[in-house]
């Protein structure tokens, strides 16, 4: 598993090497009975517990310095409900396990994000999401969840069964309880074909409207100190299958976006002034392909290069202007970054704390280096962002506090009040929810 938590000195670790925690002890269960009882036990010494994932979060989300609970033994398929359409997974489950499963079954979730490190559990709880022209995040694929609450008790919710709870537990934040149960809808696995191209970063500003409305996935790169970007069209397709050539792949996805990246990138952090002429070569580094693949290959690839990152919601309407602010505001300073600017999309849901809680989105997330200092640009960025009413990521770097969030999600009293409510005592607390939710 990509988490990087350490038994050794008992220190936890999050994947980006930005957060890390002393948890007073772990525990691993291997039931939901296992896991309440962890949790009525933690109450009864007072302690504060914190499910964790695979660590792939750039904020505190997960730290703890209370009862840290492991996902390693609550995996796998609970059941799979063909007329219904779902499939109901242990919360721990990585996301790559579920995706090669439901394969298996002749099954797919209908959108990813660009990896599939994550647990199930984690990816939901803060909003994990890719791009999408109709389809949203994978929260806003859960049809039902399954809760360990505060008290020790499972709670079931759906938009029958506590509608409520369903409303605001799809992406927790790990807040209103652990998520012992996730059940998607899924549909039969279907071809996406993909195409990558450069594109000058003016024209993809200039045609994102029709780009998005006629592709089902569209995204693009930016990269910081030139006018050039990647775009990629992800279409379903009747097949056949004619996916990127092994070797092809490797050299453009191991060996390009992964291994001569991360040379550009330890040359670029000793050498900042090597950094725009290098952007400029890496962003035609890698030319146009077209391929056809099962959806999840599709969708998701190796990222080995480590990072800290920051990405805002911000309304769609909004992206081509935001976008020039950023790019400007590079331009004129003496940052050098070394990491493509990513833009993605996702169509409103009815979430209550998503990024996309009720209107239509862009994204845009801005990336250092792993040991670069990233203040100055997150700085900058949150500055331009938040002008536009952004939402930041809950898993990603941002400094925003409950006041902010209260002003820019117009349901977020309910949320709150919701908690009130599951967790009047806090036993799912940590320093960041303090922060984010005022209390
Ligand atoms: C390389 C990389 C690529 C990424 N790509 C994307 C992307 O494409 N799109 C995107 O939106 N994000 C992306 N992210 C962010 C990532 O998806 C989120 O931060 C996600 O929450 C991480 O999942 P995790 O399993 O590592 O959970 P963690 O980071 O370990 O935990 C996240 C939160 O989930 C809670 N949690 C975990 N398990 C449970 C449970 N059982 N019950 C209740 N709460 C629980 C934790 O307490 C914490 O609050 C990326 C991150 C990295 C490092």
């Amino acid at each position: 598993m990509g988490s990087t938590a350490s038994a050794k000195n008992g220190t936890w670790r999050n994947w980006g090497g930005n957060v890390s925690a002393r948890p007073a002890r772990e525990v691993t269960p291997a039931s939901v009975e296992e896991l309440a009882e962890a949790v009525r036990r933690a109450a009864e010494d007072r302690l504060p517990v914190k499910a964790v994932g695979t660590g792939h979060s750039f904020t505190s989300i997960a730290a703890t310095d209370g009862v840290l609970i492991r996902p390693q033994l609550l995996t796998g398929i609970r059941d799979i409900d063909r007329t219904a359409g779902t499939v109901t997974v242990e919360a721990g489950t990585p996301l790559k396990r579920l995706n090669v499963a439901l394969a298996r079954e002749g099954l797919s979730l209908t959108n990813m994000g660009d990896i599939m490190e994550q647990t199930v559990s984690g990816a939901i709880s803060t909003g994990t999401h890719g791009t999408g022209r109709d389809s949203a995040s994978i929260a806003a694929q859960i049809r039902a969840l399954e809760l360990v609450t505060a008290d020790g008790s499972v709670l079931h919710c759906s938009e029958k069964e506590n509608p409520d709870v369903f409303a605001a537990a799809r992406i927790g934040l790990g807040a209103l309880g652990i998520v012992t149960a996730v059940t998607f809808a899924v549909e039969p696995m279907f071809l996406l074909t993909a195409r990558e191209e450069p594109m000058p970063f003016d024209r993809v500003l200039a045609e994102f409207d029709e780009l998005h409305a006629e592709n089902e996935h569209f995204e693009f790169y930016w990269f910081p100190h030139t006018g050039n970007t990647n775009t990629k069209r992800n279409n379903r397709s009747a097949g056949p299958e004619r996916p990127v050539p092994p070797l092809k792949g490797w050299f453009e996805d191991e060996f390009l976006s992964n291994g001569v990246f991360q040379v550009a990138n330890w040359v670029g952090r000793a050498l900042p002034a090597t950094i725009p002429p290098i952007a400029q070569i890496s962003s035609k580094a890698l030319s146009a392909r077209t391929y056809t693949d099962i959806s999840y290959k599709v969708f998701t690839s190796p990222r080995r290069v480590r990072f800290v990152e920051m990405e805002y919601a911000i309304p769609r309407e909004a992206l081509a202007g935001t976008l020039k602010e950023l790019k400007a505001m590079v331009d004129r300073s003496p940052l050098r970054v070394s990491f493509p600017v990513e833009v993605r999309t996702a169509p409103a849901d009815d979430i209550t704390l998503s990024t996309a809680s009720g209107r239509d989105s862009a994204y845009i997330a801005v990336h250092m280096f792993r040991g670069t200092p990233y203040q100055a640009y997150f700085t900058a960025a949150e500055r331009i962002f938040t002008a536009h009413e952004g939402r930041p990521h809950w898993g990603k770097i941002h400094t925003r506090d409950a006041e902010y969030f209260s002003g820019v999600y117009p349901r977020f009293a309910e949320f709150t009040a919701l908690r009130d409510r599951l967790d009047p005592e806090r036993r799912f607390r940590n320093d960041y929810l303090r922060r984010v939710l005022g209390a």
